[in-house]
């Protein structure tokens, strides 16, 4: 657990010393169940406001797809189609806000339907709605100053937890880092199996994974309690439930990983991520590399920190006969080395997490280097 530890002044006794303790808020309502989509008008019903649109951001794989005709668009409501060629970007939360309060001024919420990137679209516009600037001026931690407004998640791929975390990933203009903020997690998340369905294989095991990996990185790191541990495990059990005990993949899966993706996000919600997201997040920045592959690529190399977890991986990935890239790093030069170990670096919390308080004597930038070097 992060944990702040406080000094007393000299006039109090100098033993005793107190922890601060993280104080994280959480998402508002959960509704879970195949089927349970079906329960969203009556679910947005008591938020809509008098002539403000409920704005519905879908996934564009969702474009012309039977779902778009289950979305219960009402008065002026507005559909939007979410492009997530490429992960969020703080240019294009900005332009969708924008859109938004030119055509209308102001919405009764934001309902974001799709994967990972979509969640963390519609959280970041919700934001974006009432705080004032850029979105790029919120990346860090505790910068959103004023609540956005009502906003939902609705997962269709199960495993970045970004439905119950405190955060939207964005890549700006200087760096790939979320408007971490009490105003972020959703308010409402819907949680609905049925829609994971039709995932293609390899983009439900990189998804997957991500979360498998966040399971290890809090269960084996240096901040982990209880809580994030209670959680982790249960996450755990039901990944290895899917992708090495089932036989075929069959409606139960998606069930369990849906479930995995919450527990694992309330994992690290009380703890951190570790070594697999602080690298993949170098790689990502300079090559653009997905979130779920990104990790696997990098996790695939970790046996040195997380060697259990590899080793299970490892068999995940046979069992399965899924696809890690590889060679991503083999022309690269000097100068781009030093970008991805300077966006990696900057990660300072994963990597305590990971390594304990003196993780700058043992991750150098010569040591990963030479990991970078081996994706
Ligand atoms: P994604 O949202 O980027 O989607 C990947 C692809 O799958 C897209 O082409 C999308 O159109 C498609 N897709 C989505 N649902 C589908 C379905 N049911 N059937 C077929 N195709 C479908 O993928 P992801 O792995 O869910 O999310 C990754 C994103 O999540 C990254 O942007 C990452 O930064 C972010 N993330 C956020 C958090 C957080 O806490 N906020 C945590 C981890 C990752
Ligand atoms: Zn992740």
């Amino acid at each position: 657990m992060r944990a702040r530890v406080i000094q007393l002044s000299s006039q109090q006794n100098p033993n005793i010393r107190y922890m601060q303790f993280r104080n994280f808020k959480m998402v508002g309502y959960v509704i879970y169940g195949r089927g349970s989509f079906n329960q969203l008008d009556a679910i947005l019903a008591p938020h809509r406001k008098e002539g403000a649109p409920m704005v519905f951001l879908l996934d564009h794989y969702f474009q012309g797809k039977p779902l778009e005709n289950r979305i219960p668009l009402r008065g002026n409501d507005k559909l939007l189609y979410a492009d997530v060629t490429h992960e969020p970007k703080t240019s294009q939360v900005d332009a969708l806000a924008q859109q938004l309060k030119d055509e209308f001024g102001t919405v009764s919420g934001i309902v974001g339907i799709g994967g990972g990137s979509t969640m963390d679209l519609a959280k970041a516009v919700s934001l974006m709605m009432t705080n004032p600037g850029s979105s790029a001026d919120y990346q860090g931690w505790d910068l959103v100053k004023l609540p956005g407004v009502y906003k939902v998640g609705i997962p269709t791929l199960s495993g970045t937890g970004a439905e119950v975390s405190r955060t939207t990933v964005l890549t700006g203009p200087t760096r790939k880092l979320g408007m971490n903020s009490d105003f972020t997690p959703f308010d409402q998340i819907v949680l609905d199996p049925e829609l994971t369905k039709d995932a293609p294989k390899n983009q439900r095991f990189y998804t997957g994974m991500d979360c498998y990996i966040h399971c290890i990185e809090s269960l084996e790191g240096t901040y982990l309690n209880e809580f994030s541990k209670s959680y982790g495990e249960k996450a755990l059990e039901l990944c290895r439930d899917v992708f090495l005990e089932a036989d075929t993949w069959n409606d139960e899966c998606d069930d369990k990983l849906m479930m995995a993706s919450y527990a694992g996000g309330m994992s690290i919600a009380y703890s951190q991520v570790g070594v697999a997201h602080a690298v993949s997040y170098g790689l990502s920045y300079l090559l653009g590399t997905k979130h779920g592959i990104g990790n696997c690529i990098v996790f695939d190399k970790l046996e040195e920190y997380y060697p259990a977890g590899v080793a299970e991986f490892k068999q995940m990935v046979k069992k399965g006969g899924y696809e890690i890239p590889k060679g991503l790093c083999k022309n690269l030069t000097d100068e781009q080395f030093d970008t991805m170990i300077n966006v990696s670096l900057g990660m300072k919390p994963l990597w305590e997490n990971a390594l304990g308080k003196d993780w700058e004597q043992i991750m150098t930038r010569k040591k990963l280097r030479h990991l970078y070097e081996q994706l």
